[in-house]
């Protein structure tokens, strides 16, 4: 089947009351679903999982491999367009749904943002500033990638890597010795080693019709890796903020997304920005948007993979979130009427039955009159949920 021109989709946007398919079942496709029924959408989700996060709030829940391609092809012919809610589906997956409804964004897309080493080349042979970078393919790549780069860096698999996963920073001759051979028969990316003054992102939404709308940079703070806190908006120098902003809009239009994009970014000691990813869809660094702003991110996703108009960014108060790993659940049951106990706090649960450490289960969102107050808010509702014992 072939679809139908973006003029002629723009033109006949798909309403509520029309189906949307997502694929994949995490937190992310939950807080789209909720956006996507809000609006009157009905939700279809398909993973390998049951009872899934984004399976309890959608009408239907399809349990399949990405790969059983009759089943992803069935889904397909059952909505009118397919999104998804993380970047690693695999390319015959989309291709089969795209046979049967627009998938946006499109497989271009994912497959620029699949693998690391095709997007920091993507960007750098755009002319967009990325963290300097070494592919590492055959043997004798990462000792001469060291020698280009210097020590330290940071060694990923280029592709299914985030949170940290699969990555290594190498300090010395010896960390490389002992690390490099774990990395040898995959594709890898020696990044140098930034050495940054804080983490930013921006998130941007783009419509059918190329209309973007641009929430941020917020400011990140991770810990182990993994996104810990987001402050937004960021105290950041505005000609700065006017730079990442442009830069974030830049790569959006380049890559021709409809959909959500998020664009995290290093601020070096120089005040330089660099890119150190992309995440062809809604963030944990927007989740704020949902408490905070008068359009968030999902209902963003929901409007544009439509062809509808995109909504306002507008953020009518600073805020601040604080992601709940499986950690907080270590001390005991978090105490929940602790943290609800605080002036304008809200939580968001996941609905995930097993809290691993480590393993996102959901988040806090404070609001107060300035960003500085938010983040110590949500850091104190955050310690208020750990059971004490007392
Ligand atoms: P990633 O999985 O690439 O998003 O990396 C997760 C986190 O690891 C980042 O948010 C940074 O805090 C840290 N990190 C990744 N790459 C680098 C780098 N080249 N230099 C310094 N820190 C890094």
């Amino acid at each position: 089947m072939s679809h139908p021109s973006s003029e002629f989709a723009v033109r006949n946007p798909i309403l509520p009351g029309a189906t949307l398919g997502v694929l994949g079942s995490g937190q992310l496709g939950r807080m789209f679903a909720i956006a996507a029924r809000r609006m009157g959408y009905r939700v279809h989700v398909l993973s390998p999982d049951s009872d899934t996060p984004t399976g309890q709030v959608a009408d239907v829940e399809v349990r399949a491999d990405y790969l059983d391609l009759d089943a992803v092809a069935s889904f397909a012919r059952g909505v009118s367009v397919v999104t998804f809610e993380f970047e690693n589906v695999p390319a015959e997956t989309a291709a089969a749904a795209e046979r049967h409804a627009p998938v946006r964004p499109g497989f271009h897309v994912l497959h620029t943002t699949q693998n690391r080493l095709r997007e920091k080349t993507f960007l750098r042979d755009a002319g967009f500033p990325v963290t300097p970078f070494s592919p590492v393919r055959a043997p004798g790549d990462l000792e001469r990638a060291v020698a280009a780069r210097g020590l330290p860096a940071v060694l990923k698999t280029a592709d299914w890597g985030y949170d940290g996963k699969g990555q290594k920073t190498l300090r010395t001759p010896a960390d490389v010795a002992q690390h490099g051979p774990a990395f040898a028969g995959a594709e890898a990316i020696l990044e140098s080693f930034i050495d940054f003054e804080c983490e930013v992102s921006v998130i941007v939404a783009r419509g059918l019709d190329g209309q973007s709308v641009a929430y941020g940079p917020l400011w990140n703070e991770h810990r182990n890796h993994i996104l810990d806190l987001t402050t937004s908006p960021a105290a950041l120098d505005p000609k700065l903020a006017a730079e990442a902003l442009e830069i974030a809009l830049g790569v959006c239009r380049r890559l021709e997304l409809v959909g959500v994009l998020c664009v995290e970014m290093f601020v070096g000691r120089d005040g330089r920005l660099m890119i150190n990813e992309l995440a062809p869809r809604p963030h944990n660094s927007g989740h704020y948007t949902i408490d905070a702003c008068v359009t968030c991110q999902f209902a963003q996703q929901v409007r544009s993979v439509c062809g509808l108009p995109l909504g306002s960014p507008r953020q009518h108060t600073p805020a601040a979130m604080a992601n709940l790993l499986g950690d907080v659940w270590s001390p005991g049951p978090p105490r929940w009427d602790a943290a609800l106990a605080f002036d304008q706090v809200n939580l968001h649960l996941y609905g995930k039955l097993a809290p691993r450490p480590g393993r996102k289960m959901g988040h806090l969102t404070a609001m107060a009159d300035t960003p500085a107050a938010a983040r110590e808010r949500a850091v104190a509702a955050r310690a208020a949920l750990l059971a004490t014992g007392s």
